[in-house]
């Protein structure tokens, strides 16, 4: 469950994000859908505590995520490629992670796996690898801790058809096992497949939310 209320987030005198409200369900995925610029990025930046809100709250399971003991192992977050260093290969990076996650070795791993990266690419050094790769290495990070929650930011950036049909597949059945999805991407195709609802932010505030169908319905 993520409950996000009233956020605002102001740079100077220029809001990035105003009054943005939305829950997210056990079991959904939600779609979070605008322009580049709209403000999905600084919205998930504050749900997961990295960019103080100027007013409003957001809490992840019914607490702020600063306050959640062990994250890793309830939220999984990708955000952007910066807890990946380009100097280690994919293998050491997940097993850091898993590491600092608290959990086994086996689970990097088996996660390497599901992401389709095990062998020659988990071998190979981060700076090699094309941005799709990244993505999985990325949702594999994300995963490893057996998180009940998933904030994904922009994961479909940079992974072909084939990788999209992929992380649907993968998405859609953490969600059916229960668990909590929010989705940014600023393609409704990247998404549309996968979410069960969608808020629809544009210039930092709430354009639009509801299933596709509410959407196509709305005035
Ligand atoms: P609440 O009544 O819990 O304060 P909000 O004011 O946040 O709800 O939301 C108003 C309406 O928008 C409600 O009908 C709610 O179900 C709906 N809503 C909230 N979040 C979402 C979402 N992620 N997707 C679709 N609809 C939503
Ligand atoms: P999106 O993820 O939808 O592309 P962002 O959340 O990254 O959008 O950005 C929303 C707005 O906030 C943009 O106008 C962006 O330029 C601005 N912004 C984001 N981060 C900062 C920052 N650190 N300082 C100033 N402005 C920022």
């Amino acid at each position: 469950m993520i409950s996000v209320e009233g956020l605002t987030k102001r740079y100077g005198d220029v809001p990035a994000v105003e009054d943005v409200s939305f829950h997210c369900a056990p079991g959904t995925v939600t779609g979070f859908l605008g322009p580049n610029g709209a403000g999905k990025s600084t919205t998930m930046r504050m749900i997961c505590g990295l960019t103080p809100p100027s007013s409003g709250t957001a809490t992840v399971q019914g607490v702020p995520y600063g306050r959640i003991a062990n994250p890793g192992r309830h939220v999984g977050v990708l955000l952007d490629a910066a807890a990946q260093h380009a100097g280690r290969t994919g293998r050491e990076t997940l097993a850091l992670t898993a590491m600092l996650t608290g959990v086994g070795r086996d689970r990097a791993g088996a996660m390497l796996d599901l992401v389709g990266l095990s062998g020659r690419p988990a071998r190979r050094r981060v700076a090699g690898y094309s941005l799709g790769m990244r993505q999985r290495l990325g949702i594999a990070q994300a995963l490893v801790g057996d998180p009940s929650v998933l904030i994904l930011d922009e994961p479909a950036n940079g992974l072909d058809p084939e990788g999209i049909f992929w992380m649907r597949g993968l998405l859609r059945d953490f969600a059916d096992r229960g668990g909590t999805v929010l989705l940014s991407s600023h393609l409704l195709r990247e998404v549309e497949a996968v979410a069960d609802r969608f808020v629809v932010i544009a210039g930092g505030r709430i354009a639009a939310r509801g299933t596709k169908e509410e959407l196509l319905a709305a005035p």
